[in-house]
Order: structure tokens, then sequence, then C-alpha cells
């Protein structure tokens, strides 16, 4: 702890009390996933940090609205989230799924003709993106996860949406196994803290804080919370070895007829083995799937993940109709890793991935292509309306200071998925107007 803990600032925050395994409060206490980062930002920034207990998630951000409540450790972002608080960046990515009793079939999601109304918990930011992306689907407003789950439960709606863990947690907890999950990929929770305006300050210490979080202190939060065991085939070297071992086990158990004691200390010494192999691959699962989709500088999506959707021909992407895409590039970004650095450059980019993200919601995919080069996939909308995403982010750039330069630009290059197109014909034709606008003389939007 460094010297100015001697000087301890406190800082008030607000969760919502009934969200667990993400967050709670058990007889007063904080419990949680958001405890345990809690915990460690005490840890690392010396800095004390005092709940204000509440009853709702609304009086939570309501608190945090009057600024009673400095912070709110894990929260979505959203536009309307953004005119109070200001928030790090992601540290905790879970998916969002949805609940239907178990003989709804569900094909196409919440876009499925199944689906008429929906659950959703008042103060989420889920009526928030249903509002945008779903206006048609009718909303019953419940007060928690539980309430939501009954209502499936008892044929009150179609559907519930919620987080993946707190679902899993209420469903077991509350033995509802008339109820099937099913996952909603184009909803993923990615977690951040938010503080008050006016708390620039406290905002730089908590993402300095959360960058020193090794991936490890990230995975035992984790497993510790996460009572989904799921074993993923992507580390085929650690499976071998767990069922080398379990064989192992077996042989044991079947020479123990013949000799009980002399193997059973054998037996619990590979039994702890297999404990520690099982660990190490769960960490090492969700290591992986914590890089595979993500750029490790912006937290947006990378590369592999807009491959894996556009090179698959049956993405739902392929088929929401309309689609349009936006290429962009900065324009003479290598200037300023010449004039000012690489690290410098580092620091431009993510300012211009939080400005990518303000101007971007659930309907859109953002995702960072390559070193200076964005994609975003922008669902039900068409070239118009890509087109004036181009704008206000162009215009928004423009008026942002960003550190080093006075003026930063890009060239963005702008396609409709055509019907019976694919994919990856709409990206080549928007990649192409991007190189357009950069012969045309940069700082431009070319449609394809
Ligand atoms: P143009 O307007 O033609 O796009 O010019 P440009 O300078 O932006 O393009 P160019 O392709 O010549 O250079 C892109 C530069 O982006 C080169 C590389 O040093 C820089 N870059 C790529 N990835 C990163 C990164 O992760 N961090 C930093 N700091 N720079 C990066
Ligand atoms: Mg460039
Ligand atoms: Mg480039």
């Amino acid at each position: 702890m460094s010297w100015i803990a001697v000087a301890q600032k406190t800082v008030t925050y607000c969760i919502d009390p009934d969200w667990l395994p993400y967050e709670g409060i058990e007889n007063g206490q904080h419990v949680g996933i958001s405890s345990d980062y809690i915990k460690l930002l005490e840890d690392i920034s010396g800095y004390h940090f005092l709940l204000i207990p509440t009853h709702s998630w609304p009086e939570s951000l309501e608190l945090a609205h009057s600024k009673r409540c400095q912070l709110i450790p894990m929260l979505n972002q959203t536009e309307e989230r953004d005119t109070f608080l200001l928030f790090s960046k992601a540290y905790f990515f879970s998916p969002k799924v949805l609940v239907s009793k178990k003989n709804l079939s569900l094909a196409q999601g919440l876009d499925d003709p199944n689906v008429k109304t929906v659950a959703v918990i008042s103060g989420y930011r889920t009526i928030e993106y249903l509002n945008n992306a779903h206006p048609n689907l009718k909303q019953i407003v419940v007060t928690s996860e539980k309430e939501g789950l009954m209502a499936v439960s008892e044929g009150l709606v179609d559907v519930f949406v919620g987080s993946t863990l707190s679902v899993n947690n209420e469903l077991f907890k509350n033995g509802l196994d008339n109820l099937k999950i099913t996952g909603l990929p184009e909803l993923e929770d990615e977690l951040r803290m938010g503080v008050a305006f006016g708390e620039e300050e406290l905002l730089r210490v908590i993402d300095e804080s959360l960058t020193q979080i090794t991936i490890h202190q990230h995975a035992d939060i984790f497993n510790k919370w996460n009572k989904i065991q799921v074993i993923d085939n992507t580390n085929y070297g650690l499976i071998w070895k767990i069922m080398a071992v379990s064989i192992a086990m077996l042989s044991l158990l079947l020479a123990g007829f013949v000799s009980a004691r002399k193997y059973n200390k054998k037996l619990q010494s590979k039994n702890t083995e297999l404990l520690h192999l099982q660990k190490e691959l769960e960490i090492s699962n969700e290591e992986l799937r914590i890089q595979s989709s993500r750029d490790a500088l912006t937290s947006l999506y990378n590369r592999h993940y807009i491959n894996q959707i556009i090179e698959n021909p049956t993405h739902q992407y392929a088929s929401v109709a309309p689609m349009a895409l936006i290429v962009l590039d900065l324009d003479f970004f290598k200037n300023i890793n010449d004039t000012f650095g690489h690290t410098a450059g580092d620091k431009v980019l993510l300012e211009v991935s939080r400005l990518l993200k303000r101007h971007t919601d659930e309907t859109h995919i953002l995702a960072r292509w390559g070193g200076e080069e964005f994609v975003i996939f922008c669902k039900q909308q068409n070239l118009e309306d890509a087109h004036r995403l181009c704008e206000r982010l162009q215009e928004s750039m423009r008026n942002f200071s960003f550190s080093y330069v006075e003026k930063l630009s890009c060239s963005f290059g702008v396609a409709e998925l055509l019907p019976g197109e694919s994919l990856v014909n709409c990206f080549t034709r928007a990649d192409a107007a991007m190189y357009q606008a950069k012969t045309n003389g940069r700082d431009r939007i070319e449609q394809a």
C-alpha cells in the first residue's frame, strides 16, 4: 500500500442488492463478484470503499444520480447512463440468456414469432435495448430476476432476459425445472465501474487499478462464483491429461477391489492431481474466452470475432435485413507514433475506441479490425442510417480534444448488405469504399 494511503480516501458506493452472484446484500454486507473486485481495488488503490445499502437497483441508480453514491461498481454502459455516470473500461464479460418454458421453440431468439411478451427488471438496461432493437415486444416490468423467472414458469410471459450467472443461480435455488435457457449472443453484459460526474480522478485510479488485476485473479473470482461447470474442448492437451488421470483412477479403483488399502493413498494423490488439472483447465478456458474475442488494448471485439461472423453464412447477421457495415481507418495515424512514440499512439487509439463506443449501442457490433482500423456492424439499419452514424462520428471527432494532436480524422467506407449477398462480399465493398475515401482526400465518407 502506498504512503498516500495514510490519508485514506473514502469512496461511497451503491450496488444492486438482488443480483447474485454478480452482487447482493446479505445481512447488510456486500457479497458477490463485485465485492471481490472492490476488495482488490482497496488493496491496489489504498482507497476505502463504503457501501451505502439500498433496497433496489433503481434506488441505487437514483443515489448515483444525486452523487450520494460516488461509485456503482458493476453495470453496463448505456446512452441513458452516460448522462450521469463516467465509465471505466469493461472488466467482466458475461453473456445474456433467454429463459422460456421448455416446450417453447426459440429458433430465432427474440425475433421468433413465438415471443410476444418479455419480462424485464425495472431500471435494467435491457429495457433500453428492447425499446431500440425489439420495439414490438410487449414488456412486463418486474422487480427481480426471481419474479421474472416465476412469471415465465407460471406462463404469464413468454420469455425473460437475464444474465447467465444470476439466472443459473435463481433456477438452481428455486428448482424451476420447467424452464430452459437459450443463449442470446446479440446482447452481452460488458460490466464496468461507473463513477458520478466530477469524479474523474477516481475513475483514473479505478482504470489504473483494474489494469493491475491479473488474469489469474479474474479467473479466481469467476471460478469462485460460477457454478455452471462447462468444459470446453478447446484445450485438448489438458483434456487428454485429465482423461489419462481419470483412467489411472479407474484402474486404481479396480485394483482397489484386490487391495484397497494399498492403493488408497495413491488414489488420494491422483484425486488432488485431477482437481488441480481441472482448475488449470477452467482458468485457461476463461483466459482463452476473453483473449479469443477481445482486443487487448481497447477491449473491443477483435478481428478473430468478426471473422467468425462474416465467414459463417448462417450467422444471424447474414439475415437481419437491413444490415449495414462501416469500415473506418484513422488518417495519418503513423505521424502520431513517429512524433510522440508508440505509447502516445496507444493512448489516442484508446480515446478513439471510447468515442466509438459512446456512439454505438446493442444494435451495433464494434470491433478493432487491425492497427488503426475499426469495423461497425449496424443491425437493422440501412445505408442512410449507417451514413448518418458516420457523420455523427466525424462531427464528434472534430470536436473531441485528443491527447497530443489538435486534429484527428478518419476515412469511412459504408456498405449495405444486398439481398443474397454474403457478409464477406459486403465487407469487401465497405473496405474498398474506405480506400476510395482515402484516395479522395481523407476525412470523408464513401458509400459502396
Ligand atoms: P492513412 O491515412 O493512409 O491511413 O495513413 P496512416 O499513417 O494512418 O496509415 P499507415 O497504414 O501508413 O500507418 C498506420 C500506422 O498505425 C502504422 C502503425 O505504426 C500504427 N499502428 C498500428 N497498430 C498500432 C497500435 O496498436 N498502436 C500504435 N501506437 N500504433 C499502431
Ligand atoms: Mg490510417
Ligand atoms: Mg490502416
